[in-house]
């Protein structure tokens, strides 16, 4: 089934190749290297946190790359372009600002078909669009989700995104999308689901004894919410989440109707659920986090627990208001990341737009400095999904990287004294696309060009795909 899934895409998605010397002089191939090194030069503004987490700002930088790897960040005069396969020229018309690849740490990849069917009109509150969303989603082929998440991964591409956590029911689909995508995907498998009520702990495991070496997503574990699990699976949670040391990641205190269910159902609120089953750890990932209390927010900080922050999602579905504040009192900064979640919560998945949001949201009180919204997007989110090598641009890391054009509306004007500035205009000025993206050291959009999968196409099939999925809701 999947290999007929696999010569689909392969047949109607994929990107024709085209020159990249004749058409995009930006792109400078010298021929006859032995050596696949890239040489990201001349970049008039280049952003990352340093080793201590400080945000610095470099003018006129060199990124050397080799075998996905950042090998150097070199001051641009000292890097000499003849010695490398491939020279990327930032400095070219009015030059490029350099960020690393942002990090969305909550998403639902295979709902993208989604779009329009769900435009909130049905309920008015998470509850009631949670009560809607399986008819949607039981009308899916695995076809469907897969076409899907290649729509929704390829647009959060567009926006800068090179790492996603995907957290949905079914596996195969998202694997299938990260080949296709090449992007870096935490595939987090639903073990208790309203939509495939077969899913079961059981399921992680037979995915890992059936896995096709190599995966390109790398497994975790997802329930949606805390009190659809009862405690055998919870036991089964933990002890996966040790044996294979899975991330493990849940909608949490996401409304007040979700708290007083836990209760009700378990006689314990959602953190009481999750520390009686040792999954109060660095491995694991909670969502939303609205309704929780300072001693809970104590606890979480101290775990290291992952807090994922989607103000857009919370404002749309009125869940409430997530107690940043509290959060950072308690020293927790660190540990929150931003997410876009799925296209029924926030249409655009971008997260600039996300940080935004965050910026305004908390804004009552006091303010989100930009630089704390950067380490969101980037060093904080890769922090929460222990990947240790991404979310920086440093020697060692992995060559993940957004090339944002510098003359463009929203970045000019600015003070080329004061670079935090330019920083600044990034985030306020909402959602942009990128001009260029590297993943793991390869150029997956060129001049704003997806390598991988004609868009084109994949629009008419996924418009295709929508039609037929709404007659088929439509019939049941
Ligand atoms: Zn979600």
């Amino acid at each position: 089934m999947h290999n007929k899934i696999i010569k689909k895409i392969r047949h109607s998605l994929s990107a024709t190749p085209f020159e990249d010397d004749i058409q995009h002089t930006r792109y400078k191939k010298a021929s006859g290297r032995e050596r696949n090194d890239i040489l990201i030069h001349n970049i008039p503004y280049l952003f990352t946190c340093d080793e201590t987490e400080k945000l610095r700002c470099f003018r006129n930088y060199s990124i050397v790359i080799s075998g996905g790897i950042i090998q150097e960040v070199i001051p641009a005069k000292k890097a000499n372009p003849g010695k490398y396969n491939l020279v990327y020229e930032a400095g070219m018309r009015g030059g490029i600002v350099v960020t690393p690849g942002l990090i969305n740490a909550h998403s639902h990849p295979p709902m993208y078909l989604m779009r329009s069917a769900m435009m909130l009109d049905e309920g008015e509150s998470i509850d009631e669009t949670i009560a809607a969303m399986p008819r949607w989603e039981r009308a899916m082929t695995d076809e469907d989700y897969t076409f899907s998440a290649i729509g929704d991964i390829t647009e959060q591409q567009k926006a800068g995104i090179t790492t996603t956590l995907s957290h949905f029911a079914v596996y195969w689909p998202i694997e299938l999308a990260a080949r296709a995508t090449k992007q870096n995907v935490i595939n987090a498998v639903s073990v208790a689901s309203n939509s495939h009520p077969e899913n079961s702990p059981e399921l992680i495991r037979e995915i890992i004894k059936k896995q096709e070496a190599p995966a390109e997503s790398q497994l975790a574990i997802a329930l949606h919410y805390v009190h659809r699990a009862n405690a055998k699976i919870l036991e089964e949670v933990k002890n996966l989440q040790s044996e294979y040391n899975l991330l493990f990641t849940c909608h949490m205190a996401e409304s007040e109707k979700v708290e007083k269910k836990c209760v009700a159902l378990h006689g314990k609120r959602e953190v009481e659920m999750l520390e009686k089953y040792g999954l109060l750890t660095n491995r694991t990932i909670a969502s939303h986090s609205i309704y929780v209390t300072d001693r809970e927010i104590k606890k979480l900080v101290q775990n290291k627990v992952g807090i994922v922050h989607l103000p857009t999602s919370n404002v749309i579905h009125k869940s409430g208001t997530f107690p940043l504040w509290k959060f950072i009192d308690a020293a927790g900064n660190s540990y929150i990341a931003l997410g876009t979640d799925g296209v029924v919560s926030k249409s655009r998945l971008d997260l600039l737009s996300e940080a935004y949001q965050t910026r305004i949201t908390h804004l009552y009180s006091r303010t989100v400095k930009f630089g704390s919204l950067f380490k969101m997007m980037t060093t904080n989110a890769a922090r929460t999904l222990n990947m240790p090598n991404r979310g920086k641009i440093l020697p060692g890391m992995q060559a993940d990287l957004a090339f944002w054009k510098l003359k463009d509306r929203g970045f000019i004007p600015f003070d080329e004294k004061n670079p935090m500035t330019l920083l600044g205009n990034l985030i306020t000025h909402g959602g942009r696309a990128v001009r260029d993206l590297m993943i793991n050291g390869e150029f997956i959009v060129k001049s704003r060009r997806h390598t991988k999968i004609n868009e084109s196409k994949l629009l008419a099939a996924l418009q295709k795909k929508h039609i037929a999925m709404r007659k088929r809701v439509i019939k049941k």
